[in-house]
């Protein structure tokens, strides 16, 4: 079999059931594998350490599909992989909240580089690694045998896939096309999602229970929704009986489809104010109005992309942070959130912590938050907890 020597010491990671090889850890490749094959990852001393997927375009050459030498790399495998991701949505009882959630979350299940996403009776994919991509054909039959759907949809449009030497990728995969338009239920919150034009795979499943918490605390009390996106926390406040709300993103797409969310959620128009705008001059101009709101989300895109953007972006992640306080009124409650990965938690808080102590506010933080468990960080890859967020009180 094609086999990785790695060079001595570097099995470390690996026996801590991390499941990436650097390029710079490999002493040796023997034989000559294809990208996306299987090599067995072999210490510098010949001691098995897991079975991998080979990818030579990119820095992680290769992402261990398993530590278990007995285990055989194929359609077997993925069925009994996708088997215990369901069971595990199972097993929270995610299905019985909402019909769109995480089914696979890539390292997280044992299947490095898929995503899978269910939106009612529709599964949407994306193959981020050259292994991933090699088994495409089997893992489409696998998912089509143990999850009932009627579709399944490929939106493998990202970034990432260059780096492991694969172009873009769109379109159905297997059986039934979804709707332009697909209607999916987040804990009873009515969403349009488009498959085919959304970021990501068309919602943002990993804040699912931050929506229902801002939803708990909305009542009687007006929001400003900043990168609302399609209105994930907007039409959760309408729901918890926000006395208005302001959706605020750049994007007039998104804001179209938050309006139509808040019809199909019987809001009318009076309630919601869309805002199309970049949320660094709509923070400015709203601090030398002293226009103040009593709830303020903050849910930016990724400003960290990789290590060395991580001072860049902390500052605008101070920089909104700190403007988000000030408008807000005595009592008012600020959610922030960071989905960079690059950014720890208590770095995080830190800068929230700062961006307070530049307003003169006291700012008390009461609860901490993550991603939704339909994205469950495996114990030994702590990369996969990405979404960290902060709900707190200024006086
Ligand atoms: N809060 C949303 C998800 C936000 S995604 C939810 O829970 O569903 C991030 C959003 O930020 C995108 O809609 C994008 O259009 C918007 N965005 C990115 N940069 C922006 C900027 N500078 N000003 C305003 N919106 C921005």
């Amino acid at each position: 079999m094609n086999s990785i020597i790695l060079k001595p010491g570097r099995e470390k990671s690996l026996i801590r059931k991390h499941p990436w090889v650097f390029s710079g850890a490999i002493q040796r490749l023997e034989g000559s594998p294809e990208p996306g094959e299987t090599v067995s990852v072999l210490s510098a001393d010949r001691k098995f350490l897991g079975y991998g997927a080979y990818s030579p375009n990119s820095q992680i050459t290769v992402r261990i599909w398993t530590w278990d030498r007995d285990e055989e790399i194929g359609p077997a495998f993925f069925r009994c992989k996708i088997k215990q991701a369901v069971r595990l949505r199972d097993e929270l009882a995610i299905p019985s909240q909402t019909d769109a959630y995480r089914l696979i979350f890539s390292e997280s299940d044992s299947i490095p580089g898929l995503i899978a996403d269910r939106f009612g009776e529709y599964l949407v994919c994306q193959f981020s690694s050259a292994g991933a991509e090699y088994w495409k054909p089997d893992i489409v039959q696998a998912l089509k045998e143990s999850v009932p759907c009627k579709g399944i949809y490929e939106r493998s449009d990202l970034g990432v896939r260059k780096k492991e030497g694969l172009r873009d990728s769109t379109g159905l995969l297997w059986g039934d096309k979804p709707p332009e338009e697909l209607r999916i239920s987040e804990a009873g919150r009515l969403f349009g999602i488009n498959i085919a034009g959304g970021h990501k795979t068309g919602h943002y499943l990993d804040q699912r229970e931050n929506h229902s918490l801002v939803q708990e605390y909305a009542s009687g009390r007006t929001m400003l929704d900043c990168f609302s996106y399609t209105g994930g926390f907007s039409i959760a406040a309408m729901k918890g009986n926000a006395s208005h709300v302001s959706l605020a993103d750049s994007s007039a797409p998104a804001l179209a489809l938050a309006a139509q969310n808040a019809a199909l959620n019987g809001f009318p128009e009076s309630v919601y104010t869309l805002i199309e705008v970049d949320i660094f001059k709509l923070l400015r101009t709203y601090r030398d109005d002293n226009k103040t709101f009593d709830m303020v989300v903050l849910d930016p895109p990724k400003f960290v992309e990789s290590k060395n953007q991580l001072e860049k972006g902390a500052r605008a992640y101070k920089d909104i942070n700190m403007l988000g306080i000030k408008i807000l009124n005595p009592g008012g409650l600020l959610f922030t959130f960071s989905c960079s990965g690059h950014m720890e938690d208590m770095l995080f808080q830190k800068i929230v912590a700062d961006a307070a102590l530049d307003t003169g506010r006291e700012l008390r933080i009461v609860r901490w938050l993550t991603q939704a468990p339909d994205h469950p960080v495996a114990s030994g890859f702590p990369e996969s907890k990405y979404l960290k967020g902060l709900m707190a009180i200024a006086t």
